[in-house]
């Protein structure tokens, strides 16, 4: 268990922002709530490192979450922001970054005909399915228990990860009204979609559902379940929204479109196409883009939306995500997988290292986890103790059971021996837990 002495000046920095700030943080995972301890405040990141307040160095197999593929501080990325930078901050004016970007992605994933560019994975989610229920003129919407989709209203509703977390089944402040045409099912129970689009016929916009997810942990869809869920949606009139917030251009060139190519009437996008910055984007087939304000009728806007800074930085990160970027990304998992497992097996600790393209997360589980009650079942009391052992010897993994691990491509051999060498006590500690 750590203590404040082990991280003074974070320690001191997490007392100045929780009078300031509502439990210290701008994000509520950030304040180590699931694990306690003290939240390391970080200074700076090179590569495959985050260096802390108190001025120790961790592996880091977070990555900001996801986006930081190429490692923090990416000579290539820094050097187009601070290009950007040079020629103003913002304009409110359409811009060349925003063009590129979109064409950028339209030419990485085939259904992406046309591309909305906005801030926040969650605002991509929410526009996404403003304009679902438009284009259909029909209220309801399915999504999954387990997946997130950001602090949408309407989509806070057994929303993994953060909430997860908490363990909160719900929030205040989300109305009756809000969550009403909200239809929460378990996640890869295709029979579950099928009877929910037969009791609701007519009603039903859309589906969403995050591509592969790894916001209660990494919980791959079974095989045909996405491509049921897009049957299903055809035969009904309703749109098949994938969210690749977290997927999109971290699994593959094409993110998990580019592994299961079942082909959404939607996609949202954020993390990686940001590099680093708060960029997001939902978009899809032209002709229910075409209804989307100027073009069309469905209104949606944002001040800082296609932010030149941010654009910079998002193309300059997807034009260096060439085959070779993503074989090294995959490669770096694998082998992480691999020492994870074994060190694990070692100590005798049931567990499973799940995996969707290079993301993965361990569950303290002795069967596979294919759904969010599943998640929640495994003895989440082994992860604090692994946690804090990794942190202690310089590995920051994501403070939460219910998270995928994030790899980059500077997580060089170095990195990966630290990792390695963190890895028996870490398991002893997870062997030793009690719940
Ligand atoms: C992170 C995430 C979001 C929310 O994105 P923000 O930028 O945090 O608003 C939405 N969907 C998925 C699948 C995510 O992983």
């Amino acid at each position: 268990m750590t203590h404040s002495y082990d991280a003074p000046v974070s320690q001191t920095l997490f007392d100045r922002a929780a009078v300031v700030t509502p439990g210290g943080v701008n994000s509520p995972v950030r304040a180590f709530r699931a694990v306690g301890g003290t939240p390391r405040f970080m200074v700076s990141g090179t590569g495959p490192y985050l260096t802390d307040a108190d001025g120790r160095e961790y592996v880091d197999l977070v990555c900001s979450w996801g986006p930081m593929i190429l490692g923090h501080s990416h000579p290539q990325v820094i050097d187009a922001v601070q290009a950007a930078v040079a020629r103003g901050l913002s304009f409110g004016t359409p811009g060349a970054g925003e063009v590129e970007l979109a064409e950028e992605i339209v030419d990485r994933i085939e259904p992406v005909e046309q591309v909305r560019l906005v801030s926040s994975g969650t605002e991509a989610t929410m526009s996404a399915i403003r304009l679902a229920r438009g284009f259909t003129g029909r209220p309801k919407v399915i999504k999954f228990a387990g997946c997130y989709h950001g602090h949408v209203d309407a989509l806070l509703a057994a929303a993994g990860s953060g909430v997860a977390t908490f363990g909160l089944p719900d929030t205040p402040g989300v109305t009756g009204a809000q969550a009403g045409d909200t239809i929460v099912l378990p996640y890869n129970d295709i029979e579950a979609v099928r009877a929910a689009f037969a009791a609701h016929e007519g009603q039903i916009a859309c589906v969403i559902t995050e591509a592969s997810p790894g916001n209660m942990g990494v919980v791959p869809p079974l095989p045909g379940f996405n491509q049921g869920l897009k049957d299903l949606c055809s035969a009904n009139g309703a749109l098949y929204i994938s969210d690749e917030v977290m997927t999109g251009f971290r699994v593959s060139k094409a993110g998990w479109y580019g592994i299961d190519g079942v082909r959404p009437d939607l996609m949202t996008f954020g993390k990686v196409m940001g590099g680093g910055f708060p960029a997001a984007a939902f978009g899809g087939r032209a002709d229910v883009m075409a209804h989307l304000a100027p073009a069309g009728p469905v209104y949606q806007a944002g001040t800082l939306s296609g932010n030149p800074i941010a654009t910079a930085a998002g193309v300059t990160q997807l034009r260096l995500l060439d085959d070779a970027a993503y074989e090294k990304v995959d490669a770096v998992s694998a082998e992480l997988r691999g020492l994870v497992s074994e060190a694990l097996t070692k100590e005798g600790v049931a567990h499973r290292v799940q995996v969707a393209g290079n993301m993965f997360s361990v569950f303290f589980s002795d069967e596979d986890v294919t759904d969010y009650d599943k998640a929640k079942a495994q003895e989440s009391f082994r992860f604090t103790p692994f946690f804090h052992s990794m942190l202690s010897q310089g590995v920051y993994l994501p403070p939460s059971a219910f998270e995928s691990w994030f790899v980059s491509t500077a997580h060089d051999e170095r990195a990966v021996e630290r990792i390695a060498a963190a890895l028996p006590a870490a398991a002893r500690a997870a062997a030793e837990a009690t719940a």
